[in-house]
């Protein structure tokens, strides 16, 4: 049984793993403090709730009291999508399996056409927000969302453009970190 509150599950990996390509500071402020807070602020708004229920409670927001539904949104989805992005990233290389390959090339052409379009899509999110490789129906597509947002279909791949996950050593230069990020990428933990 899962206890009624969120939980921060531990980063597997070290804050300083993804250097140089993701910096220690970033790290340690980025999960110990932007998620941590999140997590925080969502145990305040939900105490009776759990992990297992979050997700669906993200794409069931107009069930809950007006009040809170846009802090369940923020802090809820923040929760939710982070919790996603540090299981993407891995410090050991790794290359997508022969399915998501297949896949892959199937919709964009090639691995190099895919990663064109999804860095496309990440520098065209204006603000803050993310780009997301997911599973829809049979089909890849790629998709962005603004702030917090949850991406429709079944995540795969997911990218944090908010500046606070790049600022400190790339401070403008998304693109250098967008770059940079694919050398991160857990491949192995991909499948479709
Ligand atoms: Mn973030």
């Amino acid at each position: 049984m899962y206890p009624a509150m969120f939980t921060q599950s531990g980063l597997p990996y070290s804050f300083s793993a993804l250097e140089p390509y993701i910096d220690t500071a970033t790290m340690e402020i980025h999960y110990g403090k932007h998620h941590a807070g999140y997590v925080k602020n969502l145990n305040e708004i939900l105490p009776d709730k759990n992990e297992v229920e979050l997700e669906k409670i993200l794409r069931n927001l107009d069930t809950l009291p007006e009040d809170i539904r846009s802090k369940v949104r923020n802090n809820g989805g923040g929760h939710f999508n982070h919790s996603f992005f540090w299981k993407i990233m891995s410090p050991q290389k790794s290359q997508p399996n022969q399915n998501v390959l297949s896949a892959i090339n199937t919709t964009f052409g090639s691995l190099d056409g895919f990663k064109e379009k999804f860095v496309g899509a990440a520098m065209g999110r204006f603000g803050s927000g993310w780009a997301w490789l997911v599973k829809s129906g049979q089909n890849l597509e790629i998709v962005d969302t603004p702030n917090q947002d949850l991406p429709g279909g079944t995540p795969l791949l997911c990218v944090d453009v908010w500046e606070h996950a790049y600022y400190l050593k790339y401070q403008n230069r998304r693109l250098e970190y967008l770059q940079a990020w694919w050398n991160v990428i857990n491949w192995s933990g991909i499948s479709i």
